[in-house]
């Protein structure tokens, strides 16, 4: 039964005992979980279709994951390490612009100033940019994490993971199904709708299943929100040009596990390398407009002749619903939008959508007016474009080959909302106080130091290079050394799934 109350606008609304989620990938597991956390009164309910199954990929987080999962979902770190079996990832190793590579972490090597230095970091990158931070320091010597006393790895700070899709889907099912959620195995056959909402949906095994709100988390197909309510898609077509991805890999043997993700310049987009314990997934990203199918299959055995998998294509279209939140139905995950896995952006901003979701429902008592509806659709959107917006500073500055690929892509990759901050790069350099100035509307997910690290990392010319005095730079390299001491007693990724696996490891 739906009860109603009167918004600011006047307007009917539901209050929202029950929520059914069409979908039961990453994101509608995550968008489940979330919501019962939060608002444990709510009656939750999944169905997921078994004969479409999940997507598959979907494979490196950010740091926003982990302290997900870990603090606001109050998830055992003991059984997701045990079931789901992620590897650590300390950021991207980018073999991409001038440099033979560079390092982007979740921590900051631009947005500082070591102390008695004159100027921020970037200003003494020109060169050598190893060292920067924790982490990239880390990264640079193949470590996961510091060590503590006996050794042990201090498991803390901003890690992300890598973690292969089915397990984290199965995982995340088993406690989503722990915690009161009923899930389903079903078909969506069509939604019924009234009065532009939908007003119940119809499944193939004849089932109508009715609630308060609907949550689309049905993946490319956008069941609800695309398909039934034909809300209007907008493509980032003028700043990410791909649109496939071939993805293959093979057993690891004697590998290290590599405590980060690699994205490397291909000559019609650039190729992930994932690092799972016992497997190594790679995927190229590329554009069907400027190479076909085969071309971009020999490109991508070329490049990895260890690749035993049968490769398999999948095609993606970038952009996002003009508006997520709909009457009564909310999309996350790749229902909502998507944009390539360049910055593995997907699974953290799942996170952020689901997040707003029940932020908006405990702030009106779950009772969603227009006022909020309209908030959560300003800052979702917002979020998506400045997602877009950072990926296009990787293509635009990307001077690493002369492909006819990436030459469109330097000439006309659009920076969006960000133009002003390369603009104020241009004149006054990697100066962080200054850049901050000129970012655009929250959320600001990457911050300054995002885009600083894509412009000094690429080599991006500023019109005031700082020349820096000897002892100057001898004090800089000193506090580099500093920083790079405590990596190099680091321990390997390997080193560090040994310990946890110990009986006498104990999560804190
Ligand atoms: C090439 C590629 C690489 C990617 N790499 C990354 C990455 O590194 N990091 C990252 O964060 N993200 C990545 N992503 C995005 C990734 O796919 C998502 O993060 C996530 O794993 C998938 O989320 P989902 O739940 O939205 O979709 P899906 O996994 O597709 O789940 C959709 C669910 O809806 C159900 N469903 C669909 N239609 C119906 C119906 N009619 N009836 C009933 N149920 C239905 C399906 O059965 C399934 O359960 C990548 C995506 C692509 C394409």
């Amino acid at each position: 039964m739906v009860s109603f109350t009167e918004n600011d606008a006047g307007a009917a609304v539901p209050e929202v005992r029950r929520v059914l989620i069409l979908g039961g990938g990453s994101a509608g597991l995550l968008a489940a979980l979330t919501l019962k956390r939060l608002h444990p009164a709510l009656d939750v309910q999944m169905v997921r279709s078994s004969e479409i199954g999940v997507i598959g990929v979907g494979e490196g987080t950010t740091a926003v994951f982990p302290a997900h999962l870990f603090q606001t979902l109050g998830i055992s770190k003991e059984e997701f390490y045990r079931e789901a079996q992620p590897t650590w990832k300390q950021g991207i190793r980018f073999l991409w612009g001038p440099r033979e590579e560079f390092l982007y972490d979740f921590e900051f090597q631009y947005d500082r100033q070591f102390p008695g230095m004159p100027k921020p970091t970037g200003y003494y990158a020109t060169g050598d940019c190893t060292d920067l931070s924790q982490a990239t320091a880390l990264m640079n010597r193949q470590k996961a994490f510091t060590t503590g006393p006996l050794g042990k790895p201090l498991i803390k700070g901003q890690y992300a993971f890598h973690i292969e899709n089915h397990r984290l889907v199965e995982c995340l099912e088993a406690i989503a199904t722990r915690s009161g959620v009923i899930i389903t195995d079903d078909t969506l056959d069509h939604a019924e709708m009234a009065d532009g909402q939908v007003a119940a949906l119809h499944f193939k095994s004849g089932e109508r299943r009715t609630a308060d709100l609907y949550v689309d988390a049905s993946g490319f197909r956008a069941e609800l929100i695309g398909k039934a309510l034909d809300e209007p898609f907008e493509s980032f077509s003028d700043a990410l040009f791909c649109d496939r991805a071939v993805i293959g890999g093979w057993e690891r043997t004697d590998e290290p596990i590599l405590p980060y993700t690699t994205a490397e310049t291909m000559n019609h987009g650039w190729c992930w390398q994932i690092e799972h314990e016992t497997f190594i997934n790679r995927g190229y990203v590329y554009s069907s407009s400027f190479v076909s199918d085969d071309d971009a299959l020999a490109e991508f055995f070329e490049k990895n002749p260890k690749v035993t998998t049968k490769p398999r294509v999948v095609k993606f279209r970038s952009g996002r619903y003009r508006r997520n939140w709909v009457g009564n139905v909310v999309a996350v995950g790749n229902a909502s939008g998507f944009v390539e896995p360049l910055e593995a952006t997907a699974l953290a901003q799942t996170i952020y959508e689901c997040r707003w979701l029940a932020e908006s429902l405990r702030v009106t008592g779950c009772r969603p007016d227009e006022t909020n509806v309209g908030f959560y659709n300003r800052i979702i959107g917002i979020a998506w474009d400045e997602i877009r917006d950072f990926l296009a500073f990787h293509y635009k500055f990307n001077t690493r080959l002369d492909t006819p690929f990436w030459k469109h892509c330097r000439e006309a990759t659009s920076l969006g909302n960000y133009e002003a901050v390369y603009q104020l790069y241009r004149e006054v350099g990697p100066n962080p106080v200054l850049l901050f100035h000129a970012l655009p509307e929250r959320p600001n997910i990457y911050g300054v130091e995002g885009f600083l690290a894509m412009l000094v990392g690429m080599q991006v010319p500023y019109e005031r290079p700082h020349d820096a005095a000897p002892q100057e730079r001898e004090l800089f390299d000193r506090q580099r050394a500093q920083i790079a001491s405590a990596a190099k007693g680091g321990v390997t990724v390997k080193q560090a799934l040994d310990a946890i696996r110990k009986p006498s490891w104990q999560w804190t």
